[in-house]
């Protein structure tokens, strides 16, 4: 058996046009465009270039994003007032903190500082509230609330695969709360029975195996190997690793290998990204299964661009 392989660079295209032409109607009603700030302190590269992707990107779509970079050691109070002052903006609909924030800055008041109805990376804790607290599907809407993009992302490409998860067993690996935890939240508002794994848990692989639907966000290359799958199992593989393959034994070394443990010099050898699952041995165990570039990574993007749509209609 070759699992169906969930093509989410695909449905993020088809997204992106839905979004585009939604957006061009806002723009048309409004008279103006969905804006969101992105703030930032330090220099680390990788949320640098990060930063100015999402802008380019959101462009793109007719959307805007500022960013507002400080220095590395900017003190905490004005970085408090910048939040502040963004959030009473009304020319402000989203607002987006980038990490990582320096060392020592107190990460959950910067987050605190942030207008509720402004975070459409979810990640204020009345956001996470409204979350976990949402009625079943079925069961009326709550409040609205946003939720964080990338587990968005992974509902998003289960609805459009029209996979049913209601009274399904799910498996989530990982709980961080930008990603496992609202996972596990979204699956269960989704009426399906959640067990959250994370670094104590005993037995992973037979916990897996109990998966209808196994969603992994746990940051280690290839963790997940094909007997952890039920066979015909959904598997969403939100990991984004940086390995540097052995062209010699295969071995997925840290990225700044210079050697491999086999004796293989790595020196010219590329940086490549793959998931938390061994995807070549899980597609053939999966009944469908998301890759590693192309599929939970590309929805991301998208579903900010959503959130942030969604905080300008209610602005
Ligand atoms: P975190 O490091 O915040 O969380 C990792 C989770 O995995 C923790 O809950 C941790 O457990 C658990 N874990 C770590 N090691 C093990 C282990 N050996 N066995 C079981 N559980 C383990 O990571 P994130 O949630 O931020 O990211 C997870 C992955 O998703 C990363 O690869 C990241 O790059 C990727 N990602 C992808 C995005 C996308 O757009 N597709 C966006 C964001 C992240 P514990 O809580 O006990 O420490």
């Amino acid at each position: 058996m070759t699992a169906t392989i969930l093509d989410g660079k695909s449905l993020a295209k088809e997204l992106q046009a839905e979004l585009k032409s939604d957006v061009e109607a806002f723009v048309q009603d409004k008279g103006f465009a969905p804006t969101m700030a992105i703030v930032r302190a330090g220099s680390d590269p990788a949320s640098e270039w990060y930063a100015r992707t999402i802008v380019r990107t959101m462009e793109r779509y007719g959307l805007q994003a500022v960013e507002h970079g400080r220095p590395a050691d900017i003190a905490q109070a004005d970085l408090l007032a910048l939040v502040a002052q963004l959030s009473a903006d009304p020319g402000v609909h989203g607002i987006m903190i980038q990490e990582p924030l320096p060392k020592g800055m107190d990460r959950a008041a910067v987050i605190a500082a942030l207008d509720p109805r402004k975070d459409v990376d979810g990640v204020h804790p009345a956001n996470a509230g409204l979350l976990a607290q949402a009625p079943p599907a079925g069961r009326g809407e709550g409040a609205p609330f946003f939720v964080p993009a990338t587990p968005a992302g992974g509902m998003e490409i289960l609805r459009r695969y029209d996979i049913p998860l209601s009274g399904k067993n799910a498996v989530v690996l990982g709980r961080s709360n930008i990603v496992g935890k609202p996972m596990a939240l979204l699956l269960l508002r989704q009426n399906a029975t959640v067990t959250v794994c994370h670094s104590r848990t005993a037995d992973l692989p037979a916990v897996c195996r109990q998966a209808d639907v196994l969603a992994a966000a746990v940051g280690r290359a290839h963790m997940v190997q094909a007997d952890w799958i039920r066979p015909g199992a959904v598997v969403i593989d939100f990991g984004t690793n940086p390995v540097k393959p052995c062209p010699a034994c295969g071995a997925h070394n840290a990225e700044d290998a210079a050697g491999c443990a086999c004796g293989q010099p790595l020196d010219e050898v590329k940086v490549a990204w793959v998931g938390d699952v061994d995807f070549e041995a899980a597609e053939k165990v999966a009944g469908m299964i998301t890759p590693v570039p192309g599929g939970t990574g590309p929805m991301t993007n998208v579903m900010l661009m959503r959130n942030l749509l969604a905080a300008a209609r209610r602005s």
